[in-house]
């Protein structure tokens, strides 16, 4: 099974999610520089994982031109000592080199998005939906069999939705739960993996930003 180190970066945010609880109050991630990388392999070997993923703190891939060096150094890196990469972001067209990822995680914000989603080469292709308000388990319907006809999309998740108390919630969850591992992967919200943020280790995603 795979271990992770989930690098949780800082570039900024599109602020286009409905349901983001941190839009008005800023990201609570320090700013995401190349000096930030220096501790990477050192964080790698002390918690023994596989896989490396990219995640926010905002969108990864914001403003993707701006920080595309941070992303070569880091490709490098990871290259030399035989790591893979997995990304999440909602950008689906920017020059970031898709195809070099072992899995690509696209969080989608509506029911359209689901027809931009590509798979260039080889990559795994996963679409990642937070549960809000508004859909139904017709909507979790559609999605699924979308998801079985497509040809670019290779997994499917769904995850509970934070609120401005940074309290879980509960919309659909019985469902959700009943098809975990059948039809989707239901996420529900835990500290599963080692964060690595600007050169510092994380165990939990509530810690970062305190000192
Ligand atoms: S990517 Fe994160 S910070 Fe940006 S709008 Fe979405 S939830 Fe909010």
């Amino acid at each position: 099974m795979d271990k992770y180190l989930s690098i949780i970066t800082n570039f900024g945010c599109h602020g286009r999610c409905p349901y983001c609880v941190v839009r008005e109050t800023g990201i609570n991630v320090p700013e995401t520089t190349l000096h930030g990388l220096t501790n990477l392999k050192n964080a790698i070997k002390e918690t023994g994982v596989n896989i490396v993923s990219v995640s926010g703190g905002g969108d990864p891939l914001h403003n993707f031109e701006e920080h595309k060096y941070w992303y070569s150094e880091l490709f490098a890196l990871l290259n030399n000592i035989g790591l893979p990469i997995e990304m999440h972001t909602s950008y689906m067209n920017t020059k970031f080199p898709y195809e070099k990822c072992k899995r690509i995680v696209y969080h989608l914000l509506n029911l359209d998005q689901l027809d931009e989603v590509a798979k260039l080469e080889k990559e795994i292709v996963r679409v990642v939906y937070v549960i809000e308000k508004w859909m139904t388990k017709d909507h979790i319907g559609y999605i699924y069999d979308y998801v079985q006809r497509s040809r670019d999309i290779d997994e499917l998740s769904f995850r509970q939705l934070v609120n401005g108390n940074f309290k879980e919630e509960y919309h659909l969850h019985d469902h959700l739960k009943r098809y975990h591992g059948k039809k989707w992967h239901y996420i529900e919200q835990c500290d599963y993996n080692d964060y690595y943020v600007e050169g510092k280790l994380y165990k939990r995603f509530s810690d970062i930003g305190k000192e």
